[in-house]
C-alpha cells in the first residue's frame, strides 16, 4: 500500500467552519482596493477571494465574480461585481529568477517562546531547502535565497474563533521585518506554533497579496512538504489530486477512470502540489509556470504514436494532452531518477506512465484550470502509472505504453476520429440593435450558437443578399465570439453564414434562415391626439410625425420577430414611454444636445415572428416623433 502524507494536513478537529466567514457582500457604494486570493491546506481546501480596500475590513467575494482576476490585482467593487484597475499582480512580473524570502516567527499564548518550536537557525535551514527543491524542480529557473529570518516576537494575539485572523498576523508580522519588497519575488513567511484549531498547516496567498508580495501563514510546520507546497502556491498553483472513478453513478465498483469520478484532495504522489515533499512538478504545473516550451507539449486530436520523454528531461516531449468532451487529460512519464528518485520505493507511487486530467464540468472556486486529477490504472494494487506492456481502454479512447526505458516512453493513443464539423445552433440570426439608419442599411446585431468535440480554431461570418449569386465574403471572427453588431440592408433579404472549423481540420458552412428587412418611412392612419408632419431631407422619408402633446400616441401592429422605432433626438424632444402588445417596457429620452436624426431609438425581439403592437405614447409638452418603424422577418 502507498503511504499517505498527511502532514501537509493537520491531523484531528477539523474547523473548517472557523475559516469560512460568511461572505459579505460589496457595499452599494462601492469600494477600490486590492484582490487577494487565498488557499488553506486543510482537508478540504479553502480557496478564498477577499478585497482589501484600505484599513477596512477585507470583503469577501464570490470566486465565480473573480474568475481570471489575478491575485494582487487592484479592483474596483461595486454591486457584487468585480472590475479590474490593473493588470497587476505578480503576473505582471516574471517568476523565473531568484526568489527572496523573509521568515518571520512569532507566538502570542505563553510568557516566552514555547517549547519544542525551531529555533530561528532551525527555520533558515527550512527555508532553504526551498532552493533545493525548486532549483531541482524548475531546472534553476526559479531561485530562493533567504533575506532574513527574525527573532522570535510576542505579539497580540490574532486568535479569532478557533483559528487566527491571518490578517493581523500579516500586519504583525510587517511590524517586525519591515517592508519586504514588491517585486514579485518576494515572499513572507509568518510561522506560528500550532493552533489546532485551524485546521490547516499552511496557508499561502494564490499570487500575490495585498501589498503585492507573497504570503505564507505556516501553523506549527515548517517541513518541506507544507513550506514547499505553499511557495508553489505563492506562484499561482493550485492542487494536484486523485481521482476515484466507479463504474455507474451509484458509485458501486471502482474502476480506473470513468465519467463517474470524485476528487480526492492532495492525492497525487508525484507532484508538491499533492502530497509529495519531492519529486518533479507535473508538466501541468511546470506549463502554467511557464516553464514548459511549446516544443515540450503535443495536443493530440487523432489516433497518434508519440514517445515522451521523462519529465525530469530538459529537452524532448514531456506532455501529451488529449482533449475529450469536458476534459483534457494529460499524460506524462515518471522515471526513478533526480528528485524523482525515490519513485518505486516500496511508498514510492511508480515510474511509468501517468495520466492527469483537467474537469472543465468542476466548478469555481477551484478556477479548473489549475486542478488535475490524477488516474490510478489499478485501484485495488493502488498502482497510478501505467508500465510497458500495460494499456487502458474505455471512454472511447485507449493509453497503451508500448515500450519504455530510461530515455523515453512509446505509447499509442487512441481516440474516436472527429469527421464532424462544428454545430452551429442556434443558426446566424440577426436581431434590431439601437443605432443609426438610412434609406439602406439597418443596425443589427447577428447571433449564433457552436459546439464541437474539439475547440473551435476558426470562425467566420458573411452575408449574402437575396438574388446576389456573388459568392460570399467572409470576414474573421475572434473564435470565443457568439454574436457580432453588423448592418442589414434594408428592403431586400439578408442571410447570414457561419464558417466554422475545428483544430482536427473540419469545416462546415452553416447559412440562417432568409431575414427580410422592412424599412417603413413614416407609418400612417394610426395616430392619436395632436400630431403633424414636420419635413426636413435630413429625416428617412423627407418629413416625420411628430407631437407636442402630453399623452398624444402612435400605434402600429406588425408580424414581425424584431421591430424598432426610428425617431429623431435633439434639445426639443421629450421622453416617451414604449408600449408592447399593451405592456409598458420602456421609457425613451429623446433628448440630445446636438441633433441627430434616423436614430433607432428602440428594439424589441422574439423568438419566433408574431403578431405585436407598438405604441408610442408622449409623456412631456416636448416633442416626440415618429420617422419609422423597422421590422425584420
Ligand atoms: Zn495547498
Amino acid at each position: 500500500m502507498r503511504l499517505r502524507m498527511t502532514s501537509l494536513i493537520t491531523a484531528g478537529a477539523v474547523a473548517v467552519a472557523g475559516l469560512l466567514a460568511p461572505p459579505a457582500t460589496a457595499g452599494a457604494a462601492g469600494a477600490d482596493g486590492v484582490l487577494v486570493r487565498t488557499i488553506a491546506d486543510s482537508p478540504v481546501p479553502v480557496e478564498r477571494v477577499r478585497v482589501h480596500a484600505g484599513s477596512r475590513t477585507p470583503v469577501e467575494i464570490d470566486p465565480a465574480a473573480a474568475a481570471g482576476i489575478a491575485s494582487g490585482t487592484r479592483v474596483r467593487l461595486r454591486g457584487g461585481t468585480v472590475t479590474p484597475l490593473s493588470s497587476g499582480g505578480a503576473s505582471a512580473f516574471g517568476i523565473t529568477g531568484t526568489h527572496h524570502v523573509t521568515v518571520v516567527p512569532v507566538y502570542w499564548a505563553t510568557t516566552s517562546v514555547p517549547s519544542g518550536q525551531p529555533t530561528t537557525a532551525q527555520l533558515k535551514t527550512s527555508a532553504q531547502a526551498l532552493d533545493g527543491y525548486w532549483n531541482a524542480a524548475t531546472a534553476g529557473k526559479i531561485r530562493v535565497a533567504v533575506a532574513k529570518v527574525t527573532a522570535w516576537k510576542k505579539i497580540a494575539s490574532p486568535a479569532s474563533g478557533r483559528c487566527v485572523d491571518i490578517d493581523a498576523l500579516e500586519t504583525a508580522a510587517k511590524r517586525i521585518s519591515g517592508s519586504i519588497g514588491t517585486s514579485g519575488r518576494d515572499h513572507l513567511i509568518i510561522y506560528f506554533p500550532q493552533v489546532s484549531g485551524c485546521g490547516w498547516s499552511g496557508l499561502a496567498t494564490l499570487g500575490a497579496g495585498m501589498s503585492g508580495d507573497m504570503v505564507m501563514w505556516l501553523n506549527g510546520s515548517s517541513h518541506l512538504q507544507t513550506i514547499g507546497h505553499e511557495f508553489g502556491h505563492n506562484l499561482g498553483l493550485r492542487h494536484s489530486n486523485g481521482a476515484a472513478c466507479y463504474n455507474n453513478a451509484a458509485h458501486q465498483v471502482q474502476v480506473p477512470l470513468s465519467l463517474h469520478c470524485d476528487v480526492v484532495g492532495y492525492d497525487d504522489e508525484y507532484d508538491i502540489m499533492g502530497s509529495r515533499a519531492t519529486g518533479y512538478l507535473s508538466a501541468v504545473h511546470l506549463g502554467e509556470l511557464g516553464l514548459l516550451p511549446s516544443s515540450a507539449s503535443r495536443r493530440l486530436v487523432k489516433t497518434s504514436t508519440v514517445t515522451l520523454a521523462p519529465v525530469s528531461a530538459r529537452s524532448g516531449l514531456r506532455q501529451v494532452v488529449v482533449p475529450m468532451g469536458r476534459r483534457t487529460y494529460h499524460l506524462e512519464y515518471r522515471t526513478a531518477v533526480g528528485l524523482d528518485a525515490g519513485v518505486d520505493d516500496e511508498y514510492g507511487p511508480g515510474a511509468g506512465v501517468i495520466v492527469r486530467y483537467i474537469d472543465l464540468s468542476l466548478n469555481v472556486p477551484y478556477e479548473n484550470w489549475g486542478e488535475t486529477q490524477l488516474v490510478t490504472f489499478s485501484p485495488a494494487s493502488e498502482r497510478v502509472a501505467l508500465a510497458a506492456g500495460e494499456s487502458w481502454s474505455g471512454l472511447g479512447m485507449s493509453f497503451a505504453v508500448k515500450a519504455a526505458s530510461s530515455t523515453g516512453a512509446t505509447v499509442t493513443i487512441t481516440q474516436p476520429a472527429d469527421v464532424t464539423a462544428p454545430t452551429v445552433n442556434p443558426k446566424p440570426r440577426a436581431v434590431l440593435r439601437t443605432g443609426t439608419v438610412s434609406t439602406t442599411v439597418v443596425p443589427v446585431q447577428v447571433q449564433w450558437g457552436l459546439r464541437d468535440t474539439h475547440e473551435i480554431t476558426g470562425l467566420q461570418l458573411a452575408r449574402r443578399l437575396g438574388g446576389s449569386t456573388a459568392a460570399p465574403s467572409f470576414v474573421k471572427l475572434a473564435t470565443w465570439e457568439r454574436g457580432r453588431a453588423v448592418t442589414a440592408t434594408a428592403n431586400r433579404s439578408n442571410t447570414w453564414l457561419i464558417k466554422a472549423t475545428d483544430e482536427v481540420g473540419n469545416t462546415g458552412v452553416t447559412s440562417g434562415a432568409a431575414t427580410k428587412v422592412t424599412l417603413n418611412k413614416r407609418p400612417s392612419k394610426t395616430y392619436k391626439g395632436k400630431w403633424k408632419t414636420a419635413k426636413a431631407a435630413s429625416y428617412l422619408g423627407g418629413s416625420e410625425q411628430v407631437t407636442k402633446a402630453k399623452n398624444a400616441s402612435a400605434r402600429f401592429t406588425v408580424t414581425t420577430r424584431s421591430i424598432g422605432w426610428i425617431a429623431t433626438k435633439d434639445k426639443t424632444r421629450g421622453k416617451a414611454a414604449v408600449y408592447i402588445d399593451g405592456k409598458k417596457v420602456a421609457t425613451i429620452n429623446l433628448y440630445k444636445s446636438s441633433r441627430k436624426t434616423k436614430q433607432l431609438v428602440f428594439t424589441r425581439s422574439w423568438s419566433k415572428p408574431g403578431k405585436h403592437t407598438i405604441t408610442i405614447v408622449n409623456l412631456s409638452k416636448k416633442t416626440v416623433g415618429v420617422d419609422g418603424l423597422v421590422h425584420l422577418s
